[in-house]
């Protein structure tokens, strides 16, 4: 079971095989490369994209597919950390966005099910403190010049909040199937997408990145990789989490076409029309990546979730996903200390927007114009102390723990290859070395080192996804070692074990 959003069809991308050429190399093809590299090869620029997977197949395919000038963290954080006219170029940038896609869908004709909606937020308990935060968000909304209602009702929806605040005019719509034509739109345009090319090694000096099989030298290298790629600065600054969705089928009328966010139960909640069918999203059960239980069934209480608040009955569609946090309620989105490359991140869970607001201000950067509004307040190298403080020594302190507690953990385990349990994993000594141990339903092992290549943490074991993620940098591997995603960007070493 996967994601509702990637079905449909996509132009099959040739694996990279030779060596290219290119004025701008954008690795990674979610809503950021692909916005970014569909702008400059309609500039003229020669333009090629490696994914290491198919386009829109990473967070982009896996999100909730809403559209919305607001920021999920608030406007009144954002209003607080920035000041009103660095929020309003904020939100009107995301404003902006959100018509730029509207009317790409409409230019290039991609069927992806974009319908402008109101997004609701809405508080059910008065008693919440969620409540009081809902009306200074309100505030801050109207304040930014936003079009915003406050009512007790979401119209259409079987919901007895307690205080709503609506913008109306927003969006959603099948993300995956909105990059799959991003993509054909690259190529028709004069790019060159290549899949299944996943960059192993980037020479910035050189102005190179490598895959298996082949290269791409460019005069800027662009890394929409989600996070960025193999080792930058800016991964100490964020946090990462991971997310959960489900989805089924609404039988009858269902609500009204929205999107909504119940706050105090933290539950993202959209319709959805696809092939015919009216569809009903929830997403949520947050936590950091590599933390919380590693045994909670988070896809089942989305679904009682479900079942309990809309009466849904089969759930047809189940996936999740990870976000990377800035520390100052910004994306970073720009040069990275070599000014030939240039990276997007920190879009935390608003990056279907800021992903093609990137797209906007990358262009802008590549043809020379690094010093629009924008581009200087959404700079990787701004350096925001106040802003961040809390958020960065909180995460570092995460980080270090981990290091030296994990490994000691791992030394002090008295467990051993009999208490993996069929279908789980353990990190456990084994002859004397550490090992991240799983056990196939068949009860076959696999051992892996558990040395993160990327900073060097212990992985842990997902038991939802079956996968070993970082708890530092959010890199997370398959039972077999190899990268799912991430900023490593090479797999977990196998190890040998008697069975
Ligand atoms: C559950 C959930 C729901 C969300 N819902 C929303 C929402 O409703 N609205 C919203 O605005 N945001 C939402 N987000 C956030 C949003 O999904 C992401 O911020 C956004 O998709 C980021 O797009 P991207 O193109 O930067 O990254 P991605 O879509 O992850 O694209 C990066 C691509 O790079 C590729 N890649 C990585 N490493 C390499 C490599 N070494 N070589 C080649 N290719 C590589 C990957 O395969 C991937 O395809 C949500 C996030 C989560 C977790």
């Amino acid at each position: 079971m996967d994601s509702l959003w990637i079905s449909g069809p996509q132009a099959p991308a040739a694996c990279l095989q030779s060596e290219v050429e290119a004025d701008v190399v954008v690795v990674g093809a979610g809503i950021t490369g692909l916005v970014t590299a569909l702008r400059l090869a309609e500039a003229g620029l020669k333009v090629a994209v490696l994914e290491a997977r198919s386009a829109g197949e990473g967070n982009t395919g896996r999100s909730t597919g809403n559209l919305y000038a607001t920021v999920s963290t608030g406007l009144a954080t954002l209003r607080r950390k920035w000041g009103d006219g660095k929020a309003r170029l904020a939100v009107q940038a995301r404003q902006e966005a959100i018509e730029w896609i509207d009317r790409t869908a409409s230019r290039l004709g991609i069927d992806c099910g974009l319908r402008r909606v109101p997004l609701h937020q809405c508080v059910i308990s008065r008693e919440s403190p969620s409540f009081e935060q809902l009306r200074g968000e309100h505030e801050a909304a109207l304040a930014l010049g936003l079009a915003a209602q406050w009512s007790e009702q979401v119209e259409g929806w079987p919901l007895s909040p307690a205080g709503v605040h609506s913008l109306p005019d927003q969006a959603h719509f099948n993300p995956y199937r909105f990059t799959a034509g991003l993509a054909a739109a690259v190529s028709k345009a004069g790019g060159a997408v290549y899949g299944h090319s996943r960059v192993i090694d980037i020479d910035a000096g050189e102005g190179r990145v490598k895959t298996p099989e082949g290269s791409v030298r460019a005069g800027h290298i662009v890394l929409a990789t989600h996070t960025p790629a193999g080792f930058n600065v800016l991964q100490a600054e964020m946090e990462v989490y991971r997310e959960y969705g489900v989805a089924a089928p609404l039988q009858g009328d269902g609500p009204a076409d929205a999107s909504v966010w119940v706050k105090d139960g933290k539950h993202s909640v959209r319709t959805h029309r696809q092939d015919g069918r009216r569809y009903l999203v929830i997403v949520g059960e947050k936590h950091k990546t590599g933390e919380g239980d590693p045994h909670a069934d988070h896809l089942g209480r989305l679904r009682d979730y479900g079942r309990q608040n809309f009466g849904l009955g089969e759930f047809t569609h189940a996936w999740s996903a990870q976000q990377y946090t800035s520390a100052d309620g910004l994306p970073y989105i720009g040069r990275s200390r070599h000014d030939n490359v240039l990276i997007a991140t920190g879009m935390g869970a608003d990056g279907l927007t800021w992903g093609t607001v990137a797209g906007a201000v990358l262009e802008d950067i590549v043809r020379g114009r690094d010093d629009t509004p924008l581009a200087e307040l959404l700079s990787p190298r701004r350096f925001t102390p106040v802003k961040s403080a809390r958020s960065f020594a909180a995460e570092n302190a995460t980080v270090a723990s981990h290091m030296v507690g994990d490994r000691v953990e791992a030394l002090r385990s008295e467990e051993g290859l009999a208490d993996v349990p069929l279908g789980g994993g353990r990190v456990l000594r084994v002859d004397g070395e550490t090992c991240a141990v799983h056990r196939t339903r068949e009860g076959r092992y696999i051992a892996l080192s558990p040395v993160c290549p990327h900073m060097k943490c212990h992985v842990k074991w997902n038991q939802s996804e079956q996968s070993w993620d970082c708890p530092c940098h959010g890199s997370r591997f398959d039972t077999e070692g190899r990268v799912l995603e991430g900023p490593a960007l090479t797999g977990l070493e196998p190890r040998q074990i008697g069975q």
